[in-house]
């Protein structure tokens, strides 16, 4: 509230009362100081004036007046200065003694019509505010005229002296300035009353929202699971809440004027008496825990103890807040075990366990981080997965992470990672590890990676060597075969020509026996010897006889049909089997090998011949018959002279 004359009276700011910003008692004082003084020095002008024109007033009064405006100048000054304190004290000495000189100057002190119109202008002027003053103003001048005039017409009953202008001048002024000063103290009065009315209702909605927030707070104790007690610093109980009447198993009536030790275990009561007196001599809230047996087992509570406000020293009262923690600490030893348990097993495993939070910095790494990469695990927590692992592994890992994320986004379940992953030793070698690593999410998404890295370089080297012994063993499995396909083809080959021999020969022979019996088919065999074959040995050497049987089988097998099996039946004579031929086409091919042969060039020995014998396969007969009958032919052809064929009969 700022009150001036100047906002109030709409004066020039050179009449304004001066503002004092921050002190509204010191500016209403300055306030009223001003319009005091304007209006004394409003009325000692005015008396001056109209005495000086009527001649009535005495010469020392109008010096008086005089006077009395240059200190009341005087006292404007000090109130623009600030001295509002002086100014006031001045007004107050200074007007009495102006007053009562100016009133003895006069020489007569009989004018009581001046207090009796100044009280009805007064009264007027509060009960009817602006429009009061003036009508009061005005009234009370023209009623002082009117008596004025009548006593100097001497229309009254015992007139005393005669009333001159000056005197109407001087009520008039007195009148006004009674007015102005109502007016003045009015204003004032209206706005302490709106400042005292605005302050009760902004008291009133403090109130209502102070009172809402107690509704709040109450709803929010009593919705509180928590045990609430009102409590005396020597332990007696004076105010509860009901749910510690359940656990303390006894009626919520009874802990009134009781003492804690009455209801909790001494051990816990001293805890909760010692909290209390710790909160009464810190004048801080203080806390402690205790335990209660319960028929479910123990149960813990933490305790909160602070000093109730706005209590009689003599009476101090602490509210005691207990929290039932069992749960929360059977979870925190349950999740110590499992964590110890864990870290346990990772510290002391021969695989590296480590975490991860998928941003390359590993969270955890085991010390047997240290027996395979040589690392300590403080090192290795400083290092990314990028230095950690070779490049190409890198890729393979990164590849992994980007696809888990992608899944993370789209909603898809996370899959765990299993991959031979190459490390970086610190002595700047590497090691091939078997990594599987599994991710974890909570609601947020991602909280890490847990993995196990083993160390299978040993396994891989092992491996290497099994490799090699495999491919050893295919080599000797491949040499073992071809030893074994060497000797069949030895078993049933002639080591000389290369032709079967005589042993598989029969087997052939007596399987197309058998395939003529039973399809009713044809097979014929021929036999044939060289000629004078001993005195080839005898003129050319041993050594020349075997080329010679060699060059006769590669000419003989050359000419042979597909089908036709040729081998050697002793010495230097041949036996060839002919499947699906008659003993007419038998004769045929036997003339034809037999002038192949006539007709060869031998290489050294020139020309050999051979004798030939032919027989087809009889149905009704054996094998040794067979064979003795195309052995006959053979000799037949023999005695015939050499160089031919026979067909046997
Ligand atoms: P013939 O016209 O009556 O058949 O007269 P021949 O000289 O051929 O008489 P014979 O069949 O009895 O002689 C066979 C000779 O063949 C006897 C033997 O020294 C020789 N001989 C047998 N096997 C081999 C061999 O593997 N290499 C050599 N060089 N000679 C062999
Ligand atoms: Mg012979
Ligand atoms: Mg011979």
């Amino acid at each position: 509230m700022t009150l001036n004359l100047g906002r109030m009276g709409q004066l020039p700011s050179w009449l304004a009362s001066p503002v004092f910003e921050g002190d509204e008692e010191k500016t209403y004082q300055a306030g009223l100081v001003n319009i005091i003084v304007l209006a004394s020095i409003a009325f000692a002008c005015a008396v001056m004036v109209s005495g000086a024109l009527d001649g009535t007033m005495p010469f020392v009064t109008l010096i008086i007046d005089l006077v009395a405006c240059l200190v009341m100048i005087q006292f404007l000054l000090w109130l623009r200065r600030g001295r509002v304190a002086w100014a006031r004290l001045g007004l107050v000495i200074f007007g009495l003694v102006y007053l009562t000189a100016a009133t003895a100057s006069l020489g007569s002190i009989c004018r009581p019509t001046a207090a009796i119109f100044t009280f009805w202008v007064l009264m007027v002027g509060v009960l009817f505010d602006l429009r009061g003053i003036v009508l009061g103003t005005v009234g009370a001048s023209l009623a002082i005229l009117g008596l004025i005039v009548a006593e100097n017409a001497h229309w009254l009953v015992s007139p005393s002296q005669g009333s001159s202008v000056s005197d109407w001048v001087t009520y008039t002024a007195l009148f006004a300035f009674t007015s102005g000063l109502t007016y003045y103290i009015n204003q004032g009065t209206k706005r302490a009353l709106m400042l005292a009315q605005t302050e009760v209702v902004q008291r009133q909605q403090t109130e209502i929202q102070l009172y809402a927030t107690q509704n709040k707070l109450q709803g929010i104790i009593n919705g509180l699971p928590d045990l609430l007690l009102e409590v005396s610093l020597d332990g007696v109980i004076h105010d509860y809440r009901s749910p510690c009447a359940d656990l303390l198993a006894t009626t919520p009536e009874a802990f009134l004027g009781k003492n804690l030790f009455e209801f909790l275990p001494r051990e816990a009561a001293q805890r909760v008496i010692d909290a209390i007196q710790e909160a009464a001599r810190s004048g801080l809230s203080s806390g402690t825990t205790f335990a209660l047996e319960q028929p479910d087992g123990t149960r813990w509570f933490e305790l909160s103890v602070s000093a109730k406000p706005g209590c009689d020293e003599q009476d101090q009262r602490f509210i005691c807040l207990s929290r039932d923690t069992t749960m929360r600490r059977r979870a925190q030893n349950a999740l110590l075990v499992s964590e110890t348990r864990h870290r346990v097993l990772a510290d002391n495993a021969r695989d590296i366990v480590w975490s991860t939070s998928g941003s390359g910095l590993l969270s955890y790494v085991s010390p047997a981080v240290e027996t395979v990469l040589g690392f300590t695990p403080d090192e290795v927590r400083q290092q990314t997965m990028e230095v950690m692992f070779a490049p190409t592994s890198f890729a393979v890992w990164l590849a992994y992470i980007q696809q888990l994320k992608a899944d993370c986004s789209a909603g898809n379940p996370p899959e765990s990672f299993r991959q031979e992953i190459l490390c970086r030793c610190k002595d700047g070698s590497t090691v091939w590890t078997d990594v599987m690593a599994h991710p974890m999410f909570n609601d947020e998404g991602l909280v890490e990676i847990v993995g196990v890295s083993r160390d299978i370089s040993e396994h891989k080297r092992l491996m290497q060597e099994l490799e090699q012994a495999h491919d050893v063993a295919q080599a000797a499995k491949q040499a073992l075969q071809s030893a074994n396909e060497e000797l069949s083809k030895i078993a049933i080959t002639d080591p000389l020509t290369g032709v079967y021999n005589r042993r598989h020969f029969i087997k052939v022979a007596d399987t197309q026996r058998a395939q003529v019996q039973r399809y009713l088919s044809t097979v014929s065999m021929l036999i044939f010897d060289i000629d004078h074959f001993k005195s080839i040995n005898d003129n050319y050497g041993h050594p020349t006889g075997d080329r010679v049987l060699i060059e006769i089988t590669q000419l003989v097998s050359s000419a042979l049909r597909q089908g036709d099996v040729l081998a050697r039946w002793g010495g230097e004579e041949f036996v060839v089997i002919m499947p699906q031929c008659d003993a007419l086409e038998a004769m045929q091919l036997a003339e034809k090998l037999r002038a192949l042969i006539a007709a060869h060039p031998f290489a050294e020995v020139r020309t050999v011949t051979v004798s030939l014998g032919v027989a087809e396969f009889k149905p009704c007969e054996s094998l040794d018959e067979w064979f003795k009958r195309v052995d006959l032919a053979l000799y037949a052809a023999k005695s015939s002279g050499r160089n031919m064929a026979r067909l046997a009969a």
